[in-house]
């Protein structure tokens, strides 16, 4: 179900019944030659949809941005300042939260965004605002560690991952016909973090991690995606069970 496509007495009639959404959230940011730079908002909005599809919940418009400034010395990367998305969260749930809904999940495709998004919660925490709120990353569950191991060698690494460009590769195969393919060196320098955008492309000159995108395929794209969705539902029904606050004893 999509916000997007839908009349405001629909959501009315949504709200009788649940009060949950999410909100799928990436990046624009290179991802090597190997990958899309939509590659984190893309996967996000997937996994997001899949299970909100699966689970009969409310799926938000898709915030494309993210933190990235580390990635700005590769052409077509574009960031939010960490103090912007912190804003963002902040305003996203409250409008949300003022039509009833009272749980509402960041679904996150970029470990760039993690922090801020945290903290933005922790700010409508901090001044009681009532609900559940989360950050859930579709690729940080034990189960996507075991995939990683399984499909792609453990081969990882933390930027243009196998199992990200796979998930791409799987939902717009069209777009790869101009992308790198060949094997090259797995290479893990020695760096500090967080890293200016010089740094990040003197350290990681072709925008990869420790990663071997090479060995993404729309196959193993599809079987991350199941993965994912899965654990993801799981994780949520969780969550969604646990009874909230009593509101009256809370302001706002
Ligand atoms: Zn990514």
């Amino acid at each position: 179900m999509l916000l997007e496509n839908l009349a405001f007495p629909e959501v009315e009639a949504y709200l009788k019944e649940k009060n949950v959404i999410l909100i799928p959230v990436g990046s624009v940011e290179q991802h090597s030659p190997y990958g899309l730079i939509g590659t984190d908002f893309i996967a996000a909005e997937c996994i997001a949809r899949e299970t909100g599809k699966r689970m009969g919940i409310m799926v938000a418009p898709t915030l494309a941005y993210g933190i990235s400034p580390h990635h700005m010395a590769f052409s077509g990367s574009a960031t939010l300042m960490p103090e912007t998305l912190i804003l963002v969260v902040g305003d996203i749930v409250k409008s949300f939260l003022s039509h009833g809904f009272r749980r509402i999940f960041f679904i996150n495709g970029h470990g760039g965004n993690v922090n801020s998004i945290e903290t933005g919660l922790q700010r409508l925490k901090a001044d009681n605002y009532p609900g559940i709120f989360g950050m859930i990353s579709w690729y940080d569950y034990p189960e996507m560690v075991d995939i990683g191991r399984e499909l792609f060698d453990g081969k990882e690494g933390s930027h243009a991952t196998p199992s990200e460009v796979a998930v791409t590769r799987c939902l717009r195969p069209k777009e790869f016909g101009t992308k790198a393919t060949i094997e090259l060196e797995i290479e893990k320098p020695e760096h500090h973090w967080p890293l200016s955008a010089e740094e990040m492309r003197q350290f990681f000159p072709d925008g990869r991690m420790g990663s071997a995108p090479w060995l993404a395929t729309e196959s193993k794209g599809k079987m991350v995606i199941e993965r994912s969705v899965d654990a993801l539902e799981k994780k949520l029904r969780k969550i969604i069970a646990m009874p909230l606050a009593d509101s009256s004893k809370v302001q706002k």
